[in-house]
């Protein structure tokens, strides 16, 4: 339940709602592990309450983006697996080989200071090869490249300075069912695998599943699923299904207390630009949330807001710091709840509407919730 906590705005992570949505995920993909992506502190949730509570689920790795988060997750006494996969030249690879992380290697500048890092910390580096199955992103391109990774990916396990621990890659349209680029990308991925372990590699795991694969492709699952934005419950891609259409709860209630109600007469311009007039005498709200807070501006006239029941709009542009609603005439108490987005289970809107409001992804709306929105766990 929500809480009318005096607080100007809360983002409520539902924790159990995380777990659950965890063995929900590895109900999808039975036969294998499941990695939790915590990047970008978990997509906005939090990453160290995050990452405990799909430990505790049944999470066996846990994935970051960048080195550092990873390192957080060690300092936070997470013991388990932890992959990190966006390194640039200069990194802290002494540090992770020291903090046992497995670290993703897409070509040969990385391999170079893996090996020369391993040598200086006198233990050999967990090391994942990342191919670039048809991403276009990271990772390495088949043929001579992925030859050679590979070459000297083993040359440096003879020397004891890696343990090539995984291969891996990434989709770029797993949530658009049937895209041709998926059946190429899986039979890219079998066929590098299979070159790297004809070779001689022995890896623990191969991956390239993320959410949407995980929900839709069991052929993609291998022996690990990396999922993110499934794990907070908000969909991949609403075309292919809402949260409970898989299963899945969402985790993050985004609300605010309202700052003042207060009456206006019709023609009553509102907000920066003046880009809503009233239509008539109403009662306007300040929502005390505003693009610093991760609320997007491009949201201005559309995004919705829960009010006392009703569903109202932004009423003209969203501000650094507040937007203001149009509540019709209602006169809600100050501190009354309004509800940007939730599970949506209590008629709130979610976070895959605020998506649509702002013409962008429900990634974009629930990680860039910013550091002044304090996180309450329940
Ligand atoms: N794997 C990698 C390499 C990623 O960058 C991401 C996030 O984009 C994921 C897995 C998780 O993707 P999703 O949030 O769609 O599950």
């Amino acid at each position: 339940a929500l809480r009318t906590a005096p607080l100007r705005a809360r983002a409520e992570i539902d924790l159990a709602a995380l777990r659950a949505n965890v063995r929900t995920l590895r109900a999808h993909a039975p036969g294998a592990a499941l990695m939790a992506v915590v990047k970008s502190d978990a997509y906005g949730h939090g990453a160290v309450r995050c990452a405990r509570a799909a430990v505790e689920a049944g999470a066996t790795w846990l994935g970051t983006a960048t080195p550092e988060e990873a390192l957080v997750l060690r300092a936070a006494g997470l013991t388990g697996r932890v992959m990190c996969w966006l390194w640039t030249p200069g990194g802290p690879w002494r540090e992770a080989i020291e903090a046992d992380l497995d670290v993703s290697v897409s070509g040969m500048w990385a391999l170079k200071e893996v090996t020369a890092a391993a040598r200086r910390a006198g233990r050999p580096a967990r090391v994942q090869l990342k191919a670039d199955t048809g991403l276009g992103r990271g990772g390495c391109q088949p043929g001579e490249d992925w030859a050679e990774l590979v070459g000297e990916a083993l040359r440096a396990e003879d020397e004891g300075l890696v343990r090539v621990t995984g291969l891996w890659s990434h989709f770029a349209c797993a949530d658009e069912p049937g895209h041709p680029s998926i059946a190429a990308q899986l039979a890219a991925f079998r066929e590098m695998t299979a070159y790297a372990e004809q070779r001689g590699v022995r890896p623990e795991v191969r991956h390239i599943a993320n959410s949407p694969a995980t929900l839709t492709l069991p052929d993609s699952h291998f022996d690990l699923v990396r999922t993110g934005i499934a794990l907070y419950g908000v969909s991949p891609n609403p075309e292919i299904g809402t949260p409970a259409d898989f299963g899945l709860r969402p985790v993050m209630t985004l609300s605010a207390s309202l700052a003042l109600v207060k009456h206006v007469p019709g023609g009553h311009g509102v907000s920066y630009g003046h880009r809503y007039v009233t239509p008539g005498e109403t009662t306007l709200g300040l929502v005390p949330l505003g693009y610093a807070d991760g609320i997007p501006r491009h949201a201005s006239s559309a995004g919705p807001v829960l009010v006392e029941g009703k569903w109202r709009t932004v009423a003209g542009r969203v501000a650094m710091d507040q937007f203001v609603v149009d509540l019709g005439g209602d006169e809600p108490e100050p501190g009354t709840e309004a509800v940007l987005f939730g599970p949506g289970d209590r008629g709130e809107p979610t976070a895959e509407d605020w998506a649509q409001a702002a013409g962008t992804i429900a990634y974009e709306i629930v990680t860039r919730i910013g550091t002044r929105v304090p996180r309450v766990y329940v």
